[in-house]
């Protein structure tokens, strides 16, 4: 499952961690793969990423196994993650040069089969978050990945810029990875009291349709809190009206993927 949207602050990783989070609490076991330099995810979820920690640098630059760079989340069973170091930022330079460029987490997440093969060690789910742009970082998700999921912020110009990104989604699917789809779209941010968030969510359904969850996640301060504490707003404060829409949103994303594969236990990682 790539997350992306080259716009900036829209809730990718927040909607990734969490996610990933929630559907390790329904008892997957889930593998995010942090692919922003920045490393807000790997921040989030408390993991080690400063600059020589192992991350998803080695494993798309030289060619590290995956297995290698991988960390166990401190918190959450079941919840593994792949970090971004700041090494990570001039890998979009750095790909450039390389053969099959675009390929390289692809070749990364099949080129290990032990990894994903053995029962105990299978991923239901892999997320992947993606830096703010549409470089061959995010390129190398898209042509990795089987779904995507888009959040988009409930606000003014929300549907700005999806063009490009959906023009972005039909040159991989025509060029390097047709299996690709837009199976999700996530509302973020959303204000129930405002006219706008309403209006906005509307016309992204309208748009749509189907591929918009029904559950949108609310604008809670206690999200944004959650990972100045090292913490998903799912362990932070579980109870909290922003945890129970990701345990939602995770809930009708998993029970789609049932549906879409007609039976429960698929054999192949869901990325
Ligand atoms: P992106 O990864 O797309 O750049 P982030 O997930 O980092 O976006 O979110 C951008 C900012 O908005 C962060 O400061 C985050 O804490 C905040 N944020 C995200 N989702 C929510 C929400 N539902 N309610 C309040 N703040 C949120
Ligand atoms: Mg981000």
């Amino acid at each position: 499952m790539v997350v992306a949207n080259q716009k900036g602050g829209v809730g990718k990783t927040t909607s990734t961690v969490n996610v990933a989070a929630a559907l390790a609490q329904h008892g997957l076991r889930v593998l995010v793969i942090d692919l922003d330099p920045q490393g807000n995810a790997s921040t989030a979820l408390a993991i080690e990423h400063h600059r020589g920690t192992p991350s998803v640098y080695d494993a798309l630059v030289e060619g590290v196994p995956l297995k290698d760079v991988v960390q166990p989340s401190p918190e959450i069973e079941g919840l593994f993650v792949v970090p971004a170091t700041i090494d990570l930022a001039g890998a979009e330079i750095e790909l450039v040069s390389l053969v099959a460029r675009e390929n390289r987490l692809r070749r990364a997440l099949v080129g290990h089969p032990q990894v994903w093969s053995e029962e105990d060690d299978r991923f239901d789910y892999v997320l992947i978050d993606c830096p703010p742009s549409l470089g061959l970082l995010t390129l190398n998700a898209l042509v990795a990945g089987e779904e995507m999921l888009i959040p988009i912020q409930a606000e003014y110009y929300a549907l700005e810029g999806l063009g490009q990104l959906l023009e972005t989604v039909e040159m991989v699917k025509a060029h390097l990875n047709p299996g690709l789809s837009v199976s999700t779209i996530l509302l973020t941010m959303y204000d129930a009291r405002t006219r706008l968030s309403a209006g906005v969510a509307e016309e992204v359904r309208t748009h749509f349709g189907p591929q918009v969850l029904p559950t949108a996640i609310p604008r809670s301060v206690r999200i944004s809190e959650a990972p100045s504490y090292g913490q998903t707003v799912m362990t932070y404060d579980p109870g909290s009206p922003g945890a129970l829409s990701y345990l939602e949103a995770a809930r009708e994303m998993a029970l789609r993927a049932v549906v879409a594969d007609g039976h429960e236990d698929s054999n192949a990682p869901t990325a």
